[in-house]
């Protein structure tokens, strides 16, 4: 089963509409000749819509950094599938550890997120990972399927096939820690092997698992060579065109 790698840029809360724009332009022209892989870009929601309109005509897709579980409504501070749509998102992350973390969200409130998606035609980029005292104590593999377990729950083989798995080690986001490509390697397997559990092994063969956690020009080459790897989502070297446009053509 070929799987065709993807590497997605999250600027997180960075940028301004004007920084965003010229960016998005860059990374565009350094992916032109790239039809052998896909790229996508999240930007901040200010920018999201002028982003969407520079990367009309080019190979980028358009990411957006979480989704409302309703379509309309008395959400206050949430946004809908169908709005990301409307200004062309295909891919929101979902579950990020900051968004774990920083604001409490659960598994059941990533699953909603999740199936919302799926219903309105969009592509997770469904996010999990341990944090340094869940490895230290044996318990990643443990908590990577739970997180797995409950962020999928309900989903079909045929939905779970669609989507795109993150696999981000929380200690090793934005701290210039990465998992070694071994570590990443063994963790990816272990996954793949669980969501053949859990759906069946060609859901599994199909269902792309990014790497995430400090991935650089000088590492992405030697993630991108291992089997299980499929891809890279991009924290901090997704702010310069300069390293993203490097990450994105990796050997
Ligand atoms: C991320 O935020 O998803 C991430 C992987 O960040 P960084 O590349 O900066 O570690």
């Amino acid at each position: 089963m070929s799987r065709k790698p993807l590497i997605a840029g999250n600027w997180k809360m960075h940028l301004t509409i004007a920084e965003s724009v010229e960016l998005a332009r860059l990374v565009a022209t350094a992916s032109e000749q790239l039809d052998d892989r896909e790229v996508m870009i999240a930007p901040a929601y200010t920018a999201l819509d002028a982003v969407a309109k520079t990367l009309k005509e080019s190979n980028v897709h358009v990411g957006s950094q979480n989704v409302a579980y309703e379509t309309e409504g008395a959400f206050t501070g949430e946004i809908s599938p169908l709005m990301l749509k409307d200004i062309g998102v295909t891919m929101p992350i979902i579950g990020h550890s900051e968004r774990r973390q920083l604001f409490n969200e659960s598994d059941a409130l990533i699953n909603k997120r999740v199936t919302a998606a799926l219903k309105n035609d969009l592509i997770p980029v469904f996010c999990i990972g341990e944090t340094i005292e869940e490895r230290e104590a044996g318990n990643t593999f443990s908590v990577l399927e739970s997180q797995l377990k409950n962020g999928l729950a309900g989903i079909n083989k045929e939905q779970a096939a669609g989507i795109v798995i993150a696999y981000e080690p929380v200690w090793a986001i934005g701290t210039g820690k990465t998992a070694s490509t071994e570590q990443a390697q063994e963790t990816h397997a272990f996954i793949r092997s669980s969501l053949s559990e859990m759906f069946d092994t060609s859901a599994a063969e199909s269902i792309r698992i990014l790497y995430g956690g400090s991935v650089k020009p000088d590492n992405v080459d030697a993630l991108m060579a291992q089997n299980d790897i499929d891809g890279a989502l991009v924290g901090g070297a997704a702010l310069k065109a300069e390293s993203f446009g490097r990450i994105v053509n990796f050997q």
